[in-house]
């Protein structure tokens, strides 16, 4: 049994059986036990593999449409480079090299990191250690003054959701309680809940819908500040349109494990509705896009083929599989979508349409 696992059951005895989202939370985020504040995860002695940890590329090209962006929008001097979750720190240190190429941009960025996980902000301290990133719990926390060029890359799958089946015109959620002694999910009894009337149209008895409280609030804030001080958010992620079905998931060693097996030691992830982050937006979004096809827009054949000229042997066949990891439909190119937010009346960022 993991120490976690004690911990959950001794809740769920005196306290009574808890919610997905709490159940996330807990196996993510507890400050001793939970899965990001103990341990670096990423990589092939990890359990898995990010798009910024296959290939340099992946950020070299979120780089440039940042810069570009920057031009269009009249080379402001001072803007908020912000990374939500950056695990290793690799995406951002990408962006800051190619950023290079443009040195008046390079020159206007504060570097913002919103990230929980105290053994991950040493790590991400270690990859930037050229450059004085500032730190934060939270996006509240971002400089409200500033033009606003935020990142994120699998940072809205790791938060916590909740699972709500249609019963009748109300939901039951699903719940983490004990069963014989062993963690099992159950059912709570059935209720209205406001935040899904929207569903009640398009499910029926039985189906599934997850909710996670605060994607919307972080995008909220990141668009109310992307509208007032102009700006950018880059946002990839493994999911859809409009949530339908269970997608929780948990990964331990590159192998998919069953959601309840090792609190604390496996990753537990679950699909982005990105419908639910666009919902009333004080700006504009763009449309969802396949990482494949974005990635395809930006030039990653050309880039990829520019870097194959220096390489041979494995680094080469590495390299020529990363591409394709990242780019064909049947590795990463589908399944992750991205979509970009953006002022009112200003253009999309490169790779993205409206
Ligand atoms: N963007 C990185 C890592 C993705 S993993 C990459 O592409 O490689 C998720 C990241 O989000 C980790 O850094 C994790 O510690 C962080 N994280 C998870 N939940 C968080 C939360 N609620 N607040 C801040 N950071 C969080």
């Amino acid at each position: 049994m993991t120490p976690l696992e004690q911990i959950l059951k001794s809740q769920i005895t005196t306290q009574g059986p808890m919610s997905v989202a709490e159940y996330m939370s807990t196996c993510l985020l507890h400050p001793e036990y939970g899965y990001y504040s103990t341990r670096d995860p990423f990589g092939a002695g990890g359990d898995f593999i990010t798009a910024p940890e296959i290939s340099q590329m992946f950020g070299e090209l979120i780089g440039l449409t940042l810069a570009q962006v920057w031009m269009d929008q009249g080379q402001p001097a001072k803007i908020a480079l912000a990374e939500l979750g950056p695990g290793r720190g690799t995406l951002m240190a990408d962006i800051l090299r190619t950023a290079k190429a443009v040195p008046s941009f390079a020159q206007a960025c504060e570097i913002h990191l919103i990230e929980a996980s105290p053994k991950l902000r040493e790590v991400q301290a270690a990859t930037l250690s050229a450059y004085t990133p500032v730190w934060h719990d939270h996006v509240n926390q971002l400089p409200s003054d500033l033009p606003l060029y935020a990142i994120a890359n699998e940072f809205f799958d790791a938060l916590p959701i909740r699972q709500m089946i249609r019963d009748g015109e109300g939901w039951r959620e699903r719940q983490i309680g004990l069963d014989n002694d062993a963690l099992a999910f159950g059912l709570s009894i059935s209720a209205p809940l406001a935040a899904l009337d929207h569903r009640l149209s398009d499910t029926k008895d039985g189906d599934l819908v997850e909710l996670c409280a605060q994607a919307p609030l972080i995008m909220r804030t990141l668009a109310e500040r992307i509208q007032a001080n102009g700006g950018a958010a880059v946002i990839f992620d493994y999911g859809d349109w409009r949530s339908l079905g269970d997608t929780l998931q948990a990964v331990y060693a590159h192998e998919k494990v069953p959601a309840l097996l090792k609190p604390g030691q496996s990753d537990l992830t679950s699909h982005v509705d990105f419908e639910a982050l666009i919902t009333d937006l004080p700006c504009t979004h763009s449309r969802l896009t396949t990482q494949g096809v974005f990635l395809e827009r930006l030039g990653i054949t050309d880039r990829a083929q520019a870097l194959a000229k220096s390489l041979g042997g494995t680094a080469l066949e590495h390299h020529i599989a990363a591409h394709r990891r990242l780019t064909h439909p049947d590795e990463m190119g589908t399944i992750f979508k991205t979509l970009a937010l953006f002022p009112k009346g200003a253009h999309p960022p490169a790779g993205y349409e409206v």
